[in-house]
C-alpha cells in the first residue's frame, strides 16, 4: 500500500479498529460529503470506483481488491494458444489511484450491514455511508467428486479466473506430448462468459494444429448445445480444425480421477484436464447476506443495481441474479457498475436515479486472428420490473473476420482503460 493510501485508509477505519487505530488522525484529506467502499476491482468494482470520483469527486471511495494487479479474463484464452502473454492482460491500480480513489491490498472478510462496516483480513473496520459487492465468482467444488484434492495437486485446473492458472494451463499444453488429448469440461449455465469455454477450444485447437498436430481437443459441456454463437463456432471448428475437435453435449462430468474425468455415463481419460466447475457469487457475497437465489447469486434492483436482501449495498457483475437473456460478463459488469455509480452519486446528491439502457458486446477469437461477435441491448422494463433485451437490436456478425479480430482487440483496449485507466 502507498504512504498516500495507508492516511486515507487510516481515517476511514472505524474508532474500534485493530491494527490501523493509532494512525486515525492522521488523515491528511479533506473532509468528504461520503465514503463509498468498493470490494472487488475487477470489471466492476473498478469501473464503479472510477466513475464515482469522476461524477462526484467530493465522494472518498475506497476500493479493497486482494490481488496487486488487474489480471484480465477477456483474451486470456489467446494465452493459452501462445498468441499474446499475460503481460499484455494485466494492468496495475495507479490509474484509480490518479482518479483519487484510495486502493487497499486486501481481503474483506466480513460485512456488517447494521454498522455499515467492511472488515478486512489483514485488520480493522472501514465504515461506508454505501457498499458495492463486485467480487466475480467462486467455485461449488463439491459438486465434482475428488475435484478439490485434484487442484490442490495440480492434476486438473479451471483457468476461470485469469492469472496463475492461466500461466499453468499454457505450461500445461506446451508440454503435453503430441497425439496427447486437452480435455474441457464446460459446467451448466448460467456460467461466467457464455462463450467463452468455445473460444479457448478454438484457441487451443489453434495452438495444436500449429505445434502438436497429432493431437484432439475433447469437449465435454453439460448444455445439451453449444450456448453462443454456436453456428458460427461449429463452422470454424469444421473449417480451420478438422479433426482436431470432438464435441460432446450433455456430458455433465460428476467426478475427477487419476488423469480421467467421470461423467454420468463413462470415464474419459485425458493428459491435459481442463474442468472448470459450476460457480456461484463470490464468497463474500454469501458472508454479507447478499445471495437470495439457489444458494448462488444475488438479486438486484436494475435501477441502483442495490440488492433485494441488504438496504444499501448494491452488487455489480457475475455475482448478480442475471436479468433475462443478460449474459455474465465483463462488458455487462462494467454498465452494471455505471448504473451504480450514478444511482449513488444521485442519491448522495438528493436526486432519483435515471432508468438504465445498457449494451452487451462479446467478442471470441476462432483463430489467431479472426473474431466473431454477439451483442445485445437491455433496458428498464416497468411492468417487470427488470432489465428485458430491446427487440431487434443487436444480434451475431455474419461470419469470423480479421476485422473482427481487430475490433476484438480494440474492445478489451478500450474497456481496460474504461475501468482502470
Ligand atoms: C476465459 C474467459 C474469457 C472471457 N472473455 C470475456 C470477453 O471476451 N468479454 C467479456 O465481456 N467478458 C468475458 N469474460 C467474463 C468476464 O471476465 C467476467 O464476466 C468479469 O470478470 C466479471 O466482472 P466482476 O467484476 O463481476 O468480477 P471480476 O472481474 O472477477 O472481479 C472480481 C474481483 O474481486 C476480487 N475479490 C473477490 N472477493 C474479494 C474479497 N473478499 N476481498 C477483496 N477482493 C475480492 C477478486 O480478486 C477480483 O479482482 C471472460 C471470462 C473468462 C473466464
Amino acid at each position: 500500500m502507498k504512504r498516500r493510501d495507508f492516511l486515507k485508509l487510516a481515517s476511514a477505519v472505524s474508532a474500534t479498529a485493530g491494527s490501523l487505530t493509532g494512525l486515525a488522525g492522521c488523515a491528511t484529506s479533506a473532509p468528504s460529503k461520503a465514503r463509498v467502499v468498493v470490494i472487488g476491482g475487477g470489471f466492476g468494482g473498478a469501473t464503479a470506483a472510477k466513475y464515482i470520483r469522476m461524477w462526484d469527486p467530493s465522494i472518498d471511495v475506497v476500493l479493497v481488491e486482494r490481488e496487486a494487479a488487474f489480471v484480465s479474463c477477456p483474451i486470456s484464452n489467446l494465452v493459452l494458444g501462445g498468441f499474446t502473454g499475460m503481460e499484455d492482460i494485466s494492468r496495475g491500480y495507479d490509474g484509480l489511484r490518479r482518479h483519487g480513489v484510495t486502493v487497499v491490498q486486501d481481503e474483506a472478510i466480513a460485512v456488517d450491514a447494521a454498522k455499515k462496516s467492511v472488515r478486512l483480513a489483514r485488520g480493522g473496520d472501514i465504515a461506508y455511508e454505501r457498499l458495492i459487492v463486485s467480487p466475480g465468482i467462486d467455485f461449488m467444488l463439491g459438486e465434482i467428486q475428488g475435484y478439490e484434492g485434484a487442484m490442490q495437486s495440480g492434476a486438473v485446473l479451471h483457468a476461470w479466473k485469469a492469472g496463475q492458472q492461466t500461466v499453468a494451463l499454457r505450461q500445461k499444453l506446451q508440454q503435453m506430448r503430441d497425439g496427447g488429448v486437452y480435455l474441457l469440461s464446460i459446467p451448466l449455465a448460467p456460467y461466467r462468459c457464455p462463450p467463452g469455454p468455445y473460444e479457448r477450444v478454438s484457441m487451443v485447437a489453434a495452438y495444436l494444429k500449429q505445434a502438436k498436430p497429432r493431437s484432439k481437443v475433447l469437449v465435454l459441456d453439460a448444455n445439451p448445445d453449444v450456448t453462443s454463437k454456436g453456428p458460427l463456432f461449429k463452422r470454424a471448428w469444421n473449417e480451420l480444425y478438422p479433426g482436431i475437435i470432438e464435441y460432446r453435449g450433455s456430458a455433465k462430468v460428476v467426478a475427477v480421477e487419476a488423469g480421467a474425468v467421470r461423467t454420468e455415463f463413462d470415464s474419459v481419460r485425458a493428459d491435459v484436464l481442463n474442468v472448470v466447475p459450476p460457480h456461484r457469487a463470490g464468497d463474500i457475497a454469501a458472508k454479507g447476506g447478499l445471495i437470495t437465489t439457489n444458494n448462488r447469486w444475488c438479486d438486484v434492483d436494475w435501477r441502483t443495481m442495490e440488492s433485494k436482501a441488504v438496504k444499501g449495498v448494491h452488487v455489480l457483475g457475475d455475482a448478480t441474479l442475471s436479468a433475462p437473456v443478460m449474459p455474465k460478463s465483463g462488458s455487462m459488469a462494467n454498465n452494471h457498475a455505471k448504473i451504480a455509480a450514478a444511482a449513488i452519486v444521485a442519491q448522495l446528491n438528493g436526486r432519483s436515479p435515471i432508468l438504465p439502457k445498457i449494451i452487451n458486446t462479446c467478442y471470441s477469437f476462432v483463430s489467431q486472428k479472426e473474431a466473431i461477435r454477439v451483442s445485445s441491448v437491455h433496458e428498464w422494463e416497468p411492468e417487470k420490473e427488470t432489465l428485458v433485451p430491446v427487440k431487434g437490436a443487436g444480434g451475431v456478425s455474419a461470419a469470423r473476420s480479421e476485422a473482427e479480430g481487430t475490433f476484438a482487440w480494440n474492445w478489451a483496449r478500450t474497456i481496460w482503460a474504461d475501468s482502470l485507466a
